[in-house]
């Protein structure tokens, strides 16, 4: 069968089904959703990501569309009571404009910021670019994706000669005799992807996995190293160093298609396994065991994850892993290969045309003349007029209402209030703003703070595309129009642009943006000119690069050469450096953030479904035994978790599957129990990523 022709929309028909995709995660399963006696249903479907699975949050999507809290209204905030009320569109719209004039007029075009988000459709994402450089005139752009894969991607490019998390299709994992998964923990994040992995080890595979929990993905692998955090980037020289003293280095790969491996060579010789023990933790037989699974399998796939890279040297550490695999001849090679496991809905197409602060669409730079042409040929403007690149997004936020920084923002799809690092400080940046607004369907914590908040569609409501973590091209579908009251993104950034005398038209219709985007991406690194809504649809999506529309996609890449200059890929010599805040007597413990089985991201979505929120109510605070004891802290106890940036406050779930020197919160509550509260915004030199994993802190009961 077709990838959902059978149930697309019908043009001027209410539809009763809808093939679509799943509103949250990068896997993007397949779900058909069917509206019957006022009830939306959702249904699993036959998809090559996930197989006809769904994990609880896909099953639960849609009932946010009917939500009692679903925004149908704008809002404006009234100067007098200080209470955001209920406004017509005209009033918020004239309100944003003006306010824009005011700020652009008084401090320049760079005064006024948008902010996006990894699950907005590539169509909106790229509406969102072109919006801020031909609108506004702004160079102050960026998003959350930031947040979520800017490390692999700066790691990837600069090793690869590319950005595309997975550089093959998922359904590789199961053919791979040994998978190595890094910082990643799909059991809970993604479960469909499990179904690869039981294929996997049906065939006989190895799973090894490296991650500081005991994760319920690691309690299926064959072997589990536990290291320290901020420590990956040692592990992967260690196992190098290994490989290469063992002899499973593939010299003809090396010699053959890539360049730099001799300073590589020389910098992992002196990672001595023991020293790497003691660093670690992770002992020298389990390196020795992970060299040699690796090193000996006729095909192996190593995956990062945010485990490995939301740190100040994740860009590195993704690097130390390329190296890896790279050494081992594996990218490009059947069943072999390394990948990033991308988080957000369309994490890889959002990062892809135009959100990011130093890129236009297509993955072109904003800084190479060619690039500026191209796509102000398309735009309709003159190169000249486009701004040049802004700063990534931590520097961004924790830049506004700063006597230098912007003094507006608009966000869109985002809620750095409870996502950011350090958010107790973007959140007063925030406030301090002239002008706040934010697009959203629910009054989300940043939505709380806004002058203007505007109501816009949900994903059953509208149609576009969204690139899966495969690089896969797919197509979301309406079920239904939006609400009453409610416009889509789309529409209210045609709006804005009207109000501010944009010199070219924003258009409103999906379809047409899209072809606008293959336009302006043709040509790029991620190249969608061949994309087409109809190809989409008669296939299971289409990988990008794809320039032509009557010639191939591209599911495998690196079979033949590297797109890099000179088709060859490039090692990089990296060294292992401590995290950016050690521990120490007044904060002794580490603390880890990451994601639970039933929340996605800040939780605005999730924490409002039912089943999800009766699933996982609450945060927590994952304590070892041993070190519960010594703080005499029982299971259940309030605890407090205190950094030098602020204090979270959750109960403690006391278990062995924890380190004794770290502690681990989920990141998708707000309030009190906000775990970026706590979290350091130190930054990846490279790629801006913000270090979410490690910090140092103290824990303390607290006495009731
Ligand atoms: S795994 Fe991701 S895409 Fe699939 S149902 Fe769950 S949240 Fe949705």
């Amino acid at each position: 069968m077709t990838d959902g022709a059978r149930l697309a929309t019908r043009p001027g028909v209410a539809p009763r089904e809808a093939a679509t995709h799943c509103p949250y995660c990068a896997l993007q399963c397949g779900m058909v959703l069917r509206e019957a006696r006022g009830r939306i249903e959702v249904l699993p479907r036959e998809f090559p990501t996930n197989r006809g699975g769904l994990c609880q949050k896909g099953w639960t999507a849609a009932e946010l569309l009917d939500h009692p809290e679903r925004l149908t209204t704008p809002l404006l905030r009234d100067p007098a009571s200080g209470e955001l009320r209920p406004a017509s569109w005209d009033a918020v719209l004239d309100r944003v404009a003006a306010g824009i004039r005011t700020v652009q007029g008084g401090h320049g075009r760079d005064a006024v910021a948008v902010f996006g988000g990894g699950g907005l459709t590539n169509e909106k994402a790229y509406a969102l670019g072109k919006f801020a450089r031909v609108a506004l005139r702004t160079r102050h752009i960026d998003y959350n994706g930031r947040w979520c894969m800017s490390s692999a991607a700066a790691a990837g490019i600069r090793s690869l000669g590319v950005d595309r998390g997975l550089p093959f299709p998922l359904a590789d994992l199961g053919r791979a005799e040994t998978l190595l998964l890094v910082g990643a923990n799909p059991a809970e994040t993604m479960p469909p992807l499990m179904r690869h992995l039981a294929d996997q080890r049906e065939r006989g595979g190895r799973l090894i996995v490296i991650d500081p929990r005991v994760t319920a993905t690691a309690r299926q692998a064959d072997l589990h190293l536990q290291p320290l955090p901020g420590t990956d980037l040692a592990v992967a020289n260690a196992l190098l160093h290994i490989a290469l003293t063992e002899g499973f280095i593939d010299r003809d790969y090396v010699a053959a298609r890539t360049d730099g491996f001799d300073a590589v060579r020389r910098t992992v010789a002196g990672c001595w396994p023991a020293e790497v023990e003691r660093l670690s933790g992770v002992p020298v037989a389990d390196l020795e065991a992970t060299a040699r699974a690796l090193g000996t399998a006729g095909s192996a796939i190593i995956l990062t994850a945010r485990g490995a890279e939301q740190h100040a040297k994740g860009v590195d550490t993704v690097t130390a892993f390329i190296n890896l695999a790279l050494a081992l001849g594996l990218p490009g090679r059947p069943g072999s290969g390394y990948g990033c496991l991308t988080g957000q809905g369309n994490g890889q197409g959002g990062r892809e045309h135009g959100q990011k602060a130093d890129q236009l669409p297509g993955y072109r730079r904003i800084d190479d003349p060619a690039a500026r042409e191209h796509v102000a040929r398309v735009w309709g403007v003159p190169a000249d007029d486009l701004p040049g690149p802004g700063v990534p997004a931590y520097r961004l936020l924790d830049s506004l209402g700063t006597p230098d920084g912007p003094r507006a923002l608009l966000v869109f799809g985002s809620n750095p209030v409870v996502s950011a690092p350090r958010a107790a400080r973007i959140e007063s940046r925030l406030r301090d703003l002239d002008l706040l607004v934010v697009a959203d369907f629910l009054r989300s914590e940043t939505a709380e703070l806004a002058d203007v908040v505007l109501p816009v569609a949900q994903w059953a409501e509208e149609d576009g595309t969204m690139t899966n973590l495969e690089g896969r091209v797919l197509r979301r579908r309406a079920l239904r129009e939006p609400p009453p009251g409610v416009r889509t993104d789309l529409a209210v950034l045609a709006d804005l642009a009207t109000r501010l005398a944009a010199p070219v038209e924003f258009p409103t219709d999906p379809r047409t943006v899209f072809a606008e985007l293959r336009r302006a991406s043709a040509g790029g690194p991620a190249d969608y000119a061949g994309v087409t809504w109809e190809r989409i649809d008669a296939d299971t999506g289409v990988f990008w690069p794809c320039p032509d529309p009557a010639g191939p996609d591209s599911p495998r890449l690196f079979a033949g050469r590297f797109p890099t200059p000179d088709g060859r890929a490039r090692f990089h010599p990296v060294t292992h450096r401590p995290a950016a805040e050690e521990v120490s007597a007044d904060y002794p413990l580490h603390l880890t953030t990451g994601r639970v089985l039933a929340q996605y991201q800040s939780g605005t979505q999730t924490r409002r479904v039912g089943a999800l929120r009766r699933a996982a109510p609450g945060a927590f605070v994952e304590l070892h035994p041993d070190l519960a004891a010594r703080l005499g802290v029982a299971d259940g106890d309030e605890v407090r978790v205190v950094s030098r940036r602020g204090e979270l406050r959750a109960p403690a779930r006391v278990t062995p599957t924890i380190r004794p020197d770290t502690v681990f919160a989920p990141f998708h509550w707000a309030g009190a129990a906000r775990a970026n509260s706590v979290t350091n915004d130190a930054v990846d030199p490279v790629s801006g990523m913000p270090e979410f994993k490690i910090c140092a802190v103290r824990v303390e009961r607290v006495e009731s």
